[in-house]
């Protein structure tokens, strides 16, 4: 499969009492055209700032500072003209964030709120386009799209108003997709058929989706390769099948242990879970997740390991992973 984005030594720091803090430390992994690359991680380690960060969209950028490289289809974003990057983000790469209700704006119907964002001025455009919209409302799951695009937001639900965004996120079809935590705030049920829906338009028109998600069971059903990500680092990086085989890091062998096989660790290790990743203004000296390792050396007190291919198309970061 061929590679639509590649992400190298990707660094961010944020100015906080005149001192850059680290957010985001050395990311690099790549995406297939076509693939779902789940990025997993805890609350709090850096997810949505990695997902701002691909496009520059910090609310204030000023305060942000970004290195590395970001390449997507030849061309560097962080290299982008304001201009270019604004339209990089209308053409090619779009979201889809965790709260539906405030993507949109109260006193407007959706149909209008749909055709501005779809950029359709004219009645020509808006009547050629309609019936299209209407099936992909249909595809995702509304069963009355018509009733819908007459409504306000207030009058739907939260899973149909996620629904709706993703219509209008992939309506046509960007390069990639950054679902951050597409279905967060709706119930179980739901939860699937939303990301059924997705799951089908990626097949169907071909995108790639950067799904990031606290959920293992989403990235066990869903995702070609997934990574894992602990305070602002990625820690592996694997394809899903041989992830959920056999987890190598630490931190992904407890999870694992703790959502699918257990059995394998002892409790106390378990409990180490129960700890919290460290805030970016706290960072130990070496590696970061030290203080809830069941398999901590003196010398992980030292040096952060790097990310490193262990076995073909695996990365970890630790040298302990055996
Ligand atoms: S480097 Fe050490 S502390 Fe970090 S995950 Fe590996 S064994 Fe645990």
């Amino acid at each position: 499969m061929q590679e639509l984005l590649r992400v190298k030594n990707l660094s961010v720091h944020v100015a906080h009492r005149g001192r850059p803090v680290s957010l985001i430390d050395d990311i690099s992994f790549r995406i297939k055209k076509g693939s779902m690359f789940a990025m997993f991680g805890e609350s709090g380690c850096g997810k949505t700032t990695l997902a701002l960060a691909l496009t520059k969209l910090f609310s204030n950028g000023n305060n942000f500072s970004i290195q590395g490289k970001i390449n997507i289809n030849g061309s560097d974003i962080l290299e982008l003209s304001d201009e270019k990057l604004l339209s990089l983000r209308r053409d090619h790469i779009r979201y889809v964030f965790q709260d539906p209700v405030q993507s949109f704006n109260p006193v407007m119907k959706i149909n209008k709120q749909i055709y501005h964002a779809l950029n359709l001025k004219t009645k020509s455009d808006r009547r050629r386009e309609t019936p299209k919209i209407r099936e992909f409302l249909s595809k995702s799951g509304i069963e009355n799209p018509d009733e819908v695009l007459r409504s306000y937001p207030h009058q739907l639900s939260v899973g149909m108003l996620q629904r709706i965004l993703i219509v209008m996120a992939i309506f046509p079809a960007p390069a990639l997709l950054i679902a951050d935590e597409p279905t967060s705030s709706v119930d179980a049920a739901l939860r699937y058929r939303i990301l059924d829906f997705l799951d089908e338009m990626r097949r169907t028109l071909g995108m790639s989706i950067l799904l990031i998600t606290h959920d293992l069971e989403v990235v066990r059903r869903y995702a070609d390769e997934v990574a894992v990500m602990y305070a602002g680092r990625l820690v592996e990086v694997a394809p899903r099948e041989k992830f959920f085989d056999e987890p190598y890091h630490p931190y992904a062998q407890l999870l694992m242990e703790h959502f699918f096989k257990p059995g394998n660790i002892d409790a106390d290790a378990l409990q180490s879970l129960t700890g919290t990743v460290p805030s970016p203004l706290d960072t130990p000296q070496g590696c970061t997740f030290q203080n809830r390792c069941y398999k901590v050396q003196s010398d992980c007190k030292i040096e952060e390991p790097p990310l490193t291919e262990v076995n073909p198309e695996r990365f970890v970061r630790c040298p302990y992973w055996k």
